[in-house]
């Protein structure tokens, strides 16, 4: 029989997104502090055999999909074969990545033949020089040609991942959905958290409810049903349009009571929720020796003390994304 994972308040906890390292190639304003920082040391890292490991005691325990994120993943040497080997996995259905898009546009294909089922692709903004000051690097157009080569592969759907900020890219909400005219993506705008101390501003004003007046201005918008594998987006279609629009609103509309993730940060805690710095230390066991059942308890401690919501009235979280993995 199946085992499943649920928690106090009746979730199925299925769903579990790695952070395979915390370093990225690019510096985004709202993801990462303007001034050095320190990252995790090489050996505080989990490696590939230690992630495969956890990944089966996950799966036994009722794991069914793995995101991975970071960080960049695919700035972490090896990536495609440990996604080779994660899709061997048996019992693992759903295999998909997050990532900037920028080091894998000549690598599609030989994703999608590892066996990766879906990608989502961050990118905020249509604007060659604008995406060079936002991230710090002139990459727009590998990640354009990232996007592309997602659609022509059919590793569907293909999501981009918009993060609007007032004053940054908040005029650019028009732009990001029309794409969904002529192509078959979803455009996801997700509110700015406020994740990581001195990283972003402290909040934006941009969040789901204007960004929905102004998308109701570019015709009529019709909700799309939720389907398996769907994340929190609440989705949307403009009439005519190939593609959808999903509005993912932590800060205005959280989306808790349905929340079914765990998350393993590259040095091998397991957080039950982005919001709150509560984590459980599976890193410390994994190297002193832990069976597979003791990890399997640390699994079950990490979904027993998930919370009802986050809450961030009065603080931040202090972790930054990238080492939690977005
Ligand atoms: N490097 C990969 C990428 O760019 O997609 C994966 C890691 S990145 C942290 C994952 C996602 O988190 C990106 O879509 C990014 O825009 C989003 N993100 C980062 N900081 C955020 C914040 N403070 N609030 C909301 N989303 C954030």
């Amino acid at each position: 029989m199946k085992q499943t994972l649920t928690d106090r308040y009746d979730r199925t906890i299925d769903y579990l997104r790695i952070s395979v390292t915390d370093r990225c190639n690019l510096r985004c304003s709202y993801c990462v502090p303007p001034t050095p920082f320190a990252h995790m040391k090489h050996t505080d890292i989990l490696s590939y055999e230690e992630l495969i490991r956890l990944v089966r005691v996950g799966v036994s325990l009722g794991i069914r999909k793995v995101r991975l994120t970071g960080g960049e993943p695919f700035a972490r040497k090896g990536l495609i074969d440990f996604i080779r080997e994660l899709a061997d996995l048996e019992g693992l259905e759903d295999l998909a990545v997050t990532t900037n898009g920028t080091l894998i546009a000549d690598e599609i294909q030989t994703l999608k033949d590892a066996g990766l089922t879906r990608i989502n692709i961050s990118l905020d903004s249509l604007k060659p020089e604008r995406f060079a000051k936002i991230t710090g690097k002139d990459l727009f157009t590998e990640v354009k040609r990232t996007i592309r080569g997602a659609l022509d592969a059919g590793l569907a759907p293909v999501k981009i991942n918009t993060v609007l900020l007032d004053g940054v890219n908040g005029d650019e909400v028009e732009d990001f959905a029309r794409l969904t005219f002529d192509h078959p993506v979803q455009i996801r705008f997700i509110e700015y958290m406020p994740i990581g101390k001195g990283s972003g501003p402290e909040h934006s004003d941009l969040q789901a409810p204007a960004i929905t007046r102004r998308l109701e201005a570019l015709g009529p918008l019709t909700r799309v049903l939720r389907s398996a594998y769907d994340g929190p987006a609440v989705r949307f279609k403009i009439e005519g349009a190939q593609g959808e629009i999903g509005l993912i609103s932590p800060m205005t509309n959280h989306f808790c009571a349905t929340c079914n993730r765990l998350r393993l940060t590259a040095d091998g805690h397991l957080r039950p929720c982005l919001l709150s710095d509560t984590k459980v230390d599976l890193m410390e066991a994994l190297r002193s020796g832990a069976d597979n059942e003791a990890l399997a308890s640390l699994f079950r401690h990490a979904v027993a003390i998930k919370g009802k919501q986050h809450d961030l009235s009065g603080h931040t979280v202090n972790d930054m994304m990238s080492s939690i993995g977005g």
